[in-house]
């Protein structure tokens, strides 16, 4: 942005037009395209393809394959109309090829039927899949060809735009070629500095759609087809742009804020430093010291800690806690189930207890007397750390000064969540800090432009004497000769975790798998003690039975995904996870994260039940080649992509409509440069690029 001239100041009043001013948009389907976000011309500019399909050259018959894409044309062979609970129409077409192709239709009307005559030419596309009599398409779109005139082939690929509801998909075509039709010239459109995308070699905008929206005859069909055309990379980069400020914005509006300044002389630190039994590790002491350089400020802190299971996140929190409690401030420590708010609890407890710091405890299964005391003492501030799960945001909690709201495993609450606990210390004047903790690793690329709007510290170091767990993938036929062997490592005092998966998050309540298991094994091996564990236990007999596993007074624990997170039992040393094929690599890393805690080799058997999809396969692999939740996280974004690993409804991130943060990683430093770059140059082009891909969508409330 050196010469101011080389930014366009606004958007071409044309952009922010409305659809109205387009053939065939009346109120009623305005309204429909506005409730997909659609109102003004841009908006269609930006609707951009999900893929193409090529109608320009026909594949015979014989050609085809199972989930192969095509365009075929035929003579109509044969033609049935049936019914077996639900009408259908069946029409074979044969070509030169001597191939038979069955297009099979559910919903079709009498007019359809009619056109399929016996010998009538059918062009039509669609996926090809195995059926009965050989290959088949269920409803192709297709064309029943005349005269020879229309049956031209198609000079370019044909875009496929995601569905409009209310509008079909050819008036959807039209409507955007319309918008293509009023696109201004290049100058008016680019927001980019030219010098800067010529550098990288890329197009203009308008180029650019012009080209994703109509692909010209000799575009890279390929390139095209892996979202990797410059086109497309030209417009993913300006869609990262977009994601990336608005993440700077709402960071900056976070930052007008005020906060307590946490500035003390940090003796209750030294306190519970001295007392502790162990060493912080470097990067506990790193991480810890980022925290109270924010916590001194007076802005509010948003720092998100990650690291991985049993790196020791639960003692910096509580250092980060002191801090405010020496200012005679309150903390609140959220974690997602009952089960290790408790053992935060505990730990907690352990730590702050001799130092006179007094906590409290409230979770859902807090009632009556005793939440009305512990509500009585969290309002009068003589709880000084208040512990406990979603209980702690509801509207009945009022903190007299809460000045840092602690959330961990964050990823398992809502973005609203976390800032209902922020605004129980807003009080007009200021907001307290946060602090957000995860053990699932993010990877970096992923942390620098989802979390812009975060500081990101990670505590990449175990504390010493942890080995790394060995990790068996072993089909379920091999059962019998696994519980042999956990006979003989409880028989040589070993401790098992067994770890019954439920297939849905909603059967969390249902015990009756790990309540089968449960049984089946203390059947089998006399003379291990068995015990249980499950969502539908009460907190307290979950609690007994956990302390009774670390107490050695449990051999075997069958428990279900309760203990994913924060479970801490060091002398357990082997875990076999039951149907390890459904779960996904974070909650596998998670939960093998529950051994390996002690000295001794810790093994892990993923119990998995044939056959295997790739996915599965992969997972297991992964799992078995490394412990490193780093590399684990960067597999699982590649597996995945990143909507699925940061839980895109949860967190509240916006799908993309061309990036791909997975594909287009190695974008995303020069994207952040030129942030810089425009933020300090020209920030009303900054402020119009958040404007043109996310609009007024709503992402974070406000961070
Ligand atoms: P996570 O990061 O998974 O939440 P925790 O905070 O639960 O990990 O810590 C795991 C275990 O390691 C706990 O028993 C904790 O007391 C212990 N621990 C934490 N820091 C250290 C350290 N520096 N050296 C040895 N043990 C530590
Ligand atoms: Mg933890």
């Amino acid at each position: 942005m050196a010469r101011k001239s080389a930014v366009t100041p606004a958007l071409a009043p044309s952009g922010d037009a409305s659809l109205a001013m387009l053939a065939g948009v009346g109120p009623a389907v305005a309204a429909k395209l506005a409730a997909r976000g659609l109102s003004s011309l841009q908006d269609l500019w930006l609707h951009l393809p999900l893929r193409y399909e090529d109608r320009t050259r026909l594949t015979t018959i014989a050609q085809l394959q199972p989930g192969m894409a095509a365009q075929v044309e035929g003579r109509v062979s044969a033609v049935e109309r049936g019914f077996r609970g639900r009408p259908m129409l069946k029409v074979a077409i044969e070509d030169d090829s001597y191939g038979t192709l069955l297009l099979r239709f559910f919903h079709f009307r009498a007019q359809q039927v009619a056109q399929f005559a016996v010998g009538a030419r059918v062009r039509c596309y669609g996926t090809a899949k195995p059926g009965q009599l050989g290959l088949e398409i269920v409803h192709p779109s297709y064309r029943v060809l005349g005269s020879h005139e229309d049956d031209e082939l198609g000079d370019r690929l044909d875009p496929v735009y995601p569905a409009v509801e209310g509008v079909g998909p050819a008036t959807m075509r039209r409507f955007i070629g319309l918008a293509l039709d009023r696109l201004p010239d290049e100058a008016a459109l680019e927001l980019l500095p030219p010098d800067w995308l010529s550098g990288l070699g890329l197009p203009s905008l308008r180029a650019a759609l012009l080209t994703v929206h109509r692909p010209p005859p000799d575009a890279d069909l390929a390139a095209l087809a892996a979202g990797r055309h410059p086109a497309q990379r030209r417009l993913a980069i300006e869609e990262l742009l977009a994601h990336h400020l608005s993440l700077r914005r709402q960071r900056m509006a976070l930052q007008a804020h005020h906060a307590p300044s946490l500035r003390g002389q940090g003796a209750l630190v030294e306190r519970l430093r001295e007392s502790l039994p162990f060493r912080l590790t470097g990067a506990q002491q790193r991480v810890y010291e980022q925290i109270r350089k924010d916590l001194a400020k007076a802005h509010p802190m948003l720092r998100l800690v990650q690291g991985d299971v049993g790196s020791g996140k639960t003692v910096v929190a509580a250092m980060a806690a002191m801090l405010a409690v020496e200012r005679g401030k309150q903390v609140a420590l959220a974690a997602p189930t009952e089960l290790l708010a408790e053992q935060h609890l505990n730990n907690l407890r352990g730590w702050l207890d001799p130092l006179g710091v007094r906590t409290a405890w409230l979770a859902g299964k807090v009632t009556g007397k005793a939440r009305a005391k512990v509500l009585a003492e969290v309002a009068s501030g003589e709880a000084q750390v208040v512990v406990g799960t979603h209980a702690l945001m509801q509207d009945s909690v009022v903190f007299k000064d809460l000045a840092l709201a602690i959330v961990d495993e964050q990823h398992r609450f809502g973005v609203h969540q976390r800032l209902a606990l922020r605004d129980k210390g807003a009080d007009g004047r200021s907001v307290p800090h946060q602090l957000v903790m995860t053990a699932t690793p993010i990877p970096r690329t992923l942390a620098m432009s989802e979390y812009a709007d975060l500081d990101v510290s990670a505590i990449d170091e175990l504390p010493p004497g942890r080995t790394p767990v060995q990790t068996v993938a072993l089909n379920n036929d091999r059962r019998p000769d696994l519980i042999q062997r956990i006979a003989v490592a409880c028989a040589e005092g070993q401790q098992v975790y067994w770890v019954c998966t439920l297939i849905e998050e909603s059967e969390e309540l249902d015990a009756t798998p790990a309540q089968a298991t449960f049984e089946s094994l203390q059947a089998l091996l006399p003379g291990v003690r068995v015990g249980l564990v499950h969502g539908r236990l009460k907190a307290s007999e979950k609690l007994a039975t956990m302390v009774a596993f670390k107490a050695g007074e449990i051999d075997l624990l069958v428990a279900t995904t309760v203990i994913e997170v924060g479970v801490d039992v060091p002398n357990a040393s082997l875990m076999i996870i039951e149907n390890a094929e459904r779960l996904g690599l974070a909650q596998l890393h998670q939960l093998r994260g529950r051994v390996g805690r002690g000295s001794a080799v810790s093994r892990c058997v993923l119990l998995y039940q044939a056959p295997l999809s790739n996915m599965a396969r992969a997972r297991l692999e992964t799992m078995r080649q490394t412990n490193d939740g780093f590399l684990i996280a960067e597999k699982d974004l590649e597996l995945r992509g990143p909507g699925e690993l940061l839980g895109t409804r949860q967190t509240g991130l916006a799908a993309f409509r061309m990036a791909d943060l997975a594909r287009d990683a190695d974008l995303l430093p020069g994207v952040h440069a030129l942030a810089e770059r425009l933020l300090a140059e020209a920030p009303a082009v900054a402020d119009t690029v958040v404007r043109r891909w996310i609009g007024s969508a709503v992402r974070y409330a406000a961070a």
